[in-house]
């Protein structure tokens, strides 16, 4: 038996109905898809922080030449801020 059916049947009452409300306020759906996007880039941390980033509320930065267009995504505005002050001026990175 699929393991969630499994879980869903041999699980109390009361979790239950936290389960029901999960699915009818879309929270598992969320949940699900955030799982499968921490599979699927398993990489999206941010570069300043490494925090793990959060697709629904990252900042996504493209930048360098046309065909050779990179992608950096931030967890918040700190970061992206810091990010490009560094990428403005590159020599002062090592200090
Ligand atoms: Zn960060």
């Amino acid at each position: 038996m699929n393991k969630l059916a499994k879980l869903v049947k041999e699980a109390e009452y009361e979790d239950l109905l936290k389960l029901r409300k999960d699915i009818n306020e879309g929270n598992m759906l969320r949940l699900v898809e955030e799982r499968i996007a921490q599979f699927e880039n398993p990489h999206r941390v941010c570069p300043v922080c490494n925090t793990p980033i959060d697709p629904e509320t990252a900042l996504t930065l493209y930048f360098g030449p046309k065909g050779l267009r990179h992608r950096a995504s931030f967890d918040g505005e700190d970061c992206l801020e810091y990010f490009v002050t560094k990428l403005a001026k590159p020599k002062q990175q090592h200090r």
